[in-house]
């Protein structure tokens, strides 16, 4: 069966990611542009972003002590996090969006809840390696798990726990996968979960004619979820917390022992900042330009609806993690559902590296997006089709993989010169199973800052994530 996306291409991209850089401007993070493509998540119903334009007009808030840049996962998760470590303290913490409430790569991004698992072991890391990462993605998936059970949540974001089936497009892809188990396995990790499927089981089960590995995942509407912990943050503790979207940092200065923020609505003054900007940390923070630094990297994603009802509820990755997608929920079992599908940034111009541009899309990225599902469960999908939505959000990648968590920091300047800037930003595409543990670090790195004591690592969070350990 022929694909219309090309194969393999796993390594190349690292490569190119590692040495491409335009010229000039092209090279500069820009801040979120207006006017961005319209998202399921965000603008499938008038009501399905209530806070929207919250605090978007009047005065801003004065006197903040806490400025979080961001209103997406990580934003809200260091909000929560900071409120709950302080409470009992009447502490101001701001939030602040460029555009609406959750509108970056958090509103925008392709719903999946999903750890890695066996995945993170592989020949070019230490076992050591593989299990903290899964153990901060397992944190992650516990910490909103017990929130969520907690709340009674799950329904009214969508939570599915129906599991991920791993397409295999090519023997190179399976092959890889087995030699990833078998590492987890030697590194002691609890694969009772995982089940290896065989093209025609496959076939069978679910109309697909690849072979695949079924791992534990989960979807959810991720906009839903962080809206709800943003209103439980404000309800639950004693900080004060307030939000003002459409309201973009356009630069900060130092002002005595904190900080200036200026916005085109005026300039807040606050001690302790935190940049949950991702994608767009480097426009801030020229510093974290280039491979060095926190690249932007456009997604793109179609919601196509399937010609029937499908078997499984499913979420599926394939082609190394280049394509993803999922059945969203139907009322009954006869419909049809409308499945989510992200990729085709293999087709791009430079795989959309550098690109900030999320108020368009790239026109034979949608073509191959179109072409996918067809040709991947042509029983299911028809070629003829045209997709209810379609969508870009920004991602921010590192050369590395691994996201910046910790004090501002840049390597060639004094340590001290961004004290009380903080950042937890760029999860490289992966960051719904990520954002809230990191969050959770640098919510209480700032509280043990705030109270001179001494911040100890959980043993969750990869050191290799902490600012201060990067080269
Ligand atoms: C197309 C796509 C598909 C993805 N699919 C998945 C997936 O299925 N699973 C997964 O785990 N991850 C996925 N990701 C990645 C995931 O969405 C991100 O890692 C995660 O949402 C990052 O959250 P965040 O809060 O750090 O950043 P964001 O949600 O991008 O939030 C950053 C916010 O900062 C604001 N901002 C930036 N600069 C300024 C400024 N100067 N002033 C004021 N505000 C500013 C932006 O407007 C934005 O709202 C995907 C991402 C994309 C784009």
């Amino acid at each position: 069966m022929v694909l219309p996306v090309p194969l393999n291409v796993h390594d190349d991209f690292e490569r190119f990611f590692a040495s491409f850089e335009p010229a000039g401007q092209r090279r500069q993070t820009s801040l979120p542009v207006p006017n961005p493509t319209k998202s399921f998540w965000l603008d499938s119903s008038p009501d399905a972003n209530p806070l929207a334009a919250e605090g978007s007009t009047g005065a801003l808030t004065a006197d903040p002590d806490i400025v979080i840049i961001g209103s997406g996962i990580t934003g809200v998760a260091a909000a929560y996090n900071l409120a709950k470590g302080l409470q009992g303290q009447r502490v101001k913490i701001v939030l602040l969006d460029a555009r609406d409430f959750c509108s970056g790569a958090t509103g925008r991004n392709g719903g999946h809840l999903t750890s890695h698992g066996f995945f993170n072991f592989s020949s070019n890391v230490t076992p050591r390696r593989g299990l903290v990462e899964s153990a901060l993605e397992q944190h992650t998936i516990d910490s909103v798990a017990e929130v969520v059970g907690v709340q009674g949540w799950a329904k009214e974001i969508d939570l599915v726990d129906s599991g991920r089936l791993c397409l295999f497009f090519s023997s190179e892809e399976e092959a890889d996968a087995r030699r990833r188990f078998d590492s987890a396995r030697a590194a002691g990790v609890d694969t009772s979960g995982v089940q290896w499927l065989s093209r025609s089981e496959m076939n069978k089960t679910h109309g697909v004619d690849f072979p695949a590995v079924r791992i534990p995942g989960r979807n959810v509407w991720p906009l839903k979820l962080v809206t709800k912990l943003f209103t439980l943050a404000k309800s639950s503790f004693s900080a004060d917390i307030k939000l003002h979207t459409r309201t973009p940092v356009t630069s900060i200065t130092r002002a005595g022992s904190g900080w200036d923020l200026r916005t085109p609505r005026g300039t807040l003054r606050a001690t302790y900042v935190l940049h949950a900007t991702n994608g767009y940390a480097a426009h801030l923070l020229p510093h974290l330009t280039g491979p060095q630094g926190i690249i932007p990297v456009r997604g793109h994603i179609i919601a196509t609806r399937a010609s029937g009802p499908l078997s499984g509820k499913e979420s599926y990755i394939g082609n190394d993690g280049f394509e993803y997608w999922f059945p969203r929920p139907t009322s009954s079992s006869r419909d049809a559902p409308l499945v989510i599908l992200g990729g085709g940034r293999e087709v791009a111009p430079n795989y959309d590296i550098y690109v900030t541009d999320d108020a368009h899309f790239d026109a034979k990225v949608g073509g191959v997006l179109r072409k996918f599902l067809p040709s991947v469960c042509p029983r299911s999908f028809e070629r003829a089709r045209q997709p209810e939505m379609e969508w870009t959000g920004i991602m921010g990648f590192t050369k590395t993989g691994e996201p910046f968590v910790g004090p501002v920091i840049d390597q060639r300047g004094s340590k001290s010169e961004f004290t009380g800037q903080y950042i937890c930003a760029g999860y490289t595409g992966h960051g719904m199973t990520r954002a809230y543990a990191c969050a959770e670090a640098v919510a209480q790195i700032i509280i043990a800052d705030m109270r001179k004591q001494q911040w100890k690592c959980p043993a969750w969070l990869p050191s290799e994530y902490l600012t201060w350990n990067k080269a």
